[in-house]
Parts: C-alpha cells; sequence; structure tokens
C-alpha cells in the first residue's frame, strides 16, 4: 500500500492513514476520506495481493481527486488493533477491525471512471499497470456470485469499465 499511498497528487501521510477491517463476508472496499479506508474481510480472506492492491488503487484514487466520502460503518464497536494485519498495510498507522457493516453508497459514473483512470496513473507511477486494476476487477465479476455482491452494489457497471481500462493507454 505504501508506494500506491507514495504516488498520489496529494499524498496521505503514513500517520495519516487508518484501515477499517470490517467483519463481513462481502467484497468491498471504501474510502471514508481524510486517508481513512475501509475493506472488508471477505476481500482480504479471497483476494491475493496484486487483486488487493487493483482495488486499493483504486479507493485511493477516489482519495487522491477528493471525491466526497459517502463511506459509513453501521454498528461500529469492537475496535482492536491486531499485531498480526499490520504485515498487510505497513503504512497503516492504525489499523482497526470493525464489528460493522460496510455501508458504502456508490459515487457518480463519473467519478467511477475517473477513479478507475486516476487508479491506473497511481500504479503506474509505483511500478505497476493497468492490468492490476483490470485483473482486481475481471476477480470480483468472477467472484461476485459467492459473495462479492459489496463492491458490485457499490461500483456498478463492471463490464463497462473493464472494458474502458482495456482502451487505455
Ligand atoms: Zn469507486
Amino acid at each position: 500500500m505504501v508506494p500506491l499511498l507514495q504516488a498520489m497528487d496529494h499524498p496521505c501521510r503514513v500517520d495519516q492513514v487508518r484501515v477499517g477491517i470490517i467483519n463481513q463476508n462481502e467484497i468491498n472496499a471504501a474510502n471514508a476520506g481524510n486517508c481513512e479506508f475501509y475493506v472488508t474481510m471477505g476481500l482480504l480472506r479471497r483476494a491475493n495481493d496484486d487483486q488487493l492492491r487493483g482495488v486499493l488503487a483504486h479507493e485511493i484514487a477516489h482519495q487522491d481527486l477528493g471525491h466526497v466520502a459517502k463511506a459509513q460503518v453501521l454498528g461500529a464497536g469492537l475496535n482492536i488493533l491486531s499485531a498480526g494485519l499490520q504485515q498487510l498495510f505497513p503504512a497503516a498507522g492504525a489499523l482497526a477491525p470493525i464489528a460493522g457493516e460496510l455501508v458504502a453508497r456508490g459515487y457518480g459514473r463519473t467519478e467511477e471512471y475517473a477513479a478507475d483512470r486516476h487508479g491506473v496513473d497511481i500504479l503506474r507511477r509505483a511500478g505497476y499497470s493497468k492490468e492490476t486494476l483490470l485483473d482486481a476487477l475481471t476477480w470480483i465479476r468472477r467472484t461476485a456470485g459467492d459473495g462479492g455482491g459489496g463492491f458490485l452494489s457499490t461500483h456498478p457497471g463492471l463490464d463497462e469499465r473493464i472494458a474502458t481500462i482495456e482502451k487505455m493507454r
């Protein structure tokens, strides 16, 4: 996650970054503004490193572009710092597993396409390629039938987004 954060136009300071781990089986992730991110246990359990990187690049792009955060967590309460999770997100100043439900309403269409495009920029600056985001979205589409509904419901139009990224130079 660190190389992606450093590749932002307005980089989040490492001590500024917060990652909330939501105890939810759906595959989902969100940006809550102020360099705060949420990922679900469903995402962490099933994604490989590259898929997770692609999803995070998209969410970091939302942050970098200043999109108004629409993520909130219902029923948050449990708040434990887990050392094991620090390895996944070495950049995060604090990792807080949260017992709650991630409710992330989708951004507008325009913001989603902009976040994909800027996410690819961020990936490239960090030494990766657009394939990282493409593979992540393709994986989510494939996994959707098996509890991936979260990301799909908050990030609609996956087929078109994949086609658009494929055309990017
Ligand atoms: Zn998005």
